[in-house]
């Protein structure tokens, strides 16, 4: 694998190409660096050279590196979550869980915020293309759940998060992409809740995702290199 430095360069230059071909602002877009399954040498290296938001899919490895890590990281859970582990995840103080993708989940994160007297900021993740082996809520579940939402004074609910199905294309990603945008439109609009992140692209889907509204890029292979098959 090359530098980790070289890394970060490239996939900055494609995100600063991206928007501006998109005609959007740098700073519209945030960078979270998928830390998964990466020893955290790799990643103190990578905080050295300038990153700052690591996201983790698994709870149980989350709360083995963060406090091996420097406080100043931004912590993101991007992976599913099971009601039986909210109670770590609350303590572990993640500024953002991209993947809240049930009532259930959500009344638990709400019970175990107020028990721990803090206010969680999460994404709702949404499974725009029906794909059965995905995680994320029906399209049709978004409104019931953001009603359930404005009852839960300790969760702020920020925005939506997507995982379409993996394409070799990226271009073929580009309608999940504006559908969740779309989506996004309409349920701000209907609840009045703001919604204003779109947590959608990963490495070789950044550009599109960008293109099509992304404020969150979660990228993983790029930054640090391959993962083991299957993660
Ligand atoms: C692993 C993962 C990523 C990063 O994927 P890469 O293709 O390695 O960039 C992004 N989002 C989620 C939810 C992931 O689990």
């Amino acid at each position: 694998m090359q530098d980790i430095s070289t890394n970060i360069a490239a996939v900055e230059s494609r995100i600063q190409a991206a928007c501006d071909a998109a005609g959007r602002k740098r700073d519209e877009v945030t960078l979270v660096a998928v830390s998964k399954k990466k020893p955290v040498d790799l990643l103190r290296s990578a905080h050295e050279a300038g990153l700052t938001i690591f996201g983790e899919n698994r709870v149980q490895e989350a709360l083995v590196k963060i406090p091996e890590l420097p406080n100043g990281i931004s912590w993101h859970l991007i992976g599913h979550l099971q009601t039986n582990k909210v109670k770590q995840v609350i303590h572990c103080e993640f500024e953002l869980i991209h993947s809240v993708d049930s009532e259930r989940l959500l009344l638990a994160l709400e019970k175990a915020a107020e028990e721990q007297g803090r206010t969680q900021p999460i994404l709702l993740q949404v499974n725009v293309s029906g794909e059965a082996s995905k995680f994320g809520l029906p399209p049709s579940e978004l409104l019931p759940l953001l009603e359930t939402a404005s009852r839960c004074p300790h969760l702020e609910v920020e925005g939506l998060m997507t995982i379409p199905p993996f394409t070799e294309d990226p271009e073929k990603a580009a309608p999940h992409f504006a559908r969740l945008r779309e989506l996004r439109d309409e349920a701000a609009e209907a609840s009045g809740f703001p919604l204003e992140t779109l947590s959608m692209g990963m490495s070789h889907d950044l550009e599109i995702a960008i293109r099509e509204g992304a404020t969150f890029v979660r990228v993983g292979t790029d930054l640090f290199g391959a993962r083991e098959k299957n993660t």
